[in-house]
């Protein structure tokens, strides 16, 4: 998947009779942020929140007490040991 594959994702977006297989998650997953999918995946994101939700959210927020990179290394996360954004020096 990825932008390259603009039609699967949009597919798989679309498909709303079904549960997705583990592949087609992990593809998901796989989409290149910035990318036109990445956009298309955060729009349906977004329409589907509203709708469950009815326009209403909660906001979160977090301090940390201590800001080390994290062997977990999520992608979404800026923690991340490899992909860390804060200044370690
Ligand atoms: S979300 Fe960030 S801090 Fe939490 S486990 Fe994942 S990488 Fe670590």
């Amino acid at each position: 998947m990825g932008s390259k594959d603009g039609s699967n994702v949009s597919r798989l977006l679309d498909d709303n009779e079904r549960l997705l297989d583990r592949n087609e998650i992990v593809g998901l997953l796989n989409v290149v942020n910035g990318s036109e999918d990445f956009y298309s995946i955060l729009c349906k994101a977004d329409r589907l929140s509203r709708s469950e939700f009815n326009n209403r959210g909660i906001v979160f927020a977090q301090i940390g007490l201590n800001a080390e990179p994290c062997s977990v290394n999520c992608k979404f996360c800026s923690r991340g040991e490899n992909h860390y954004s804060l200044d370690t020096s």
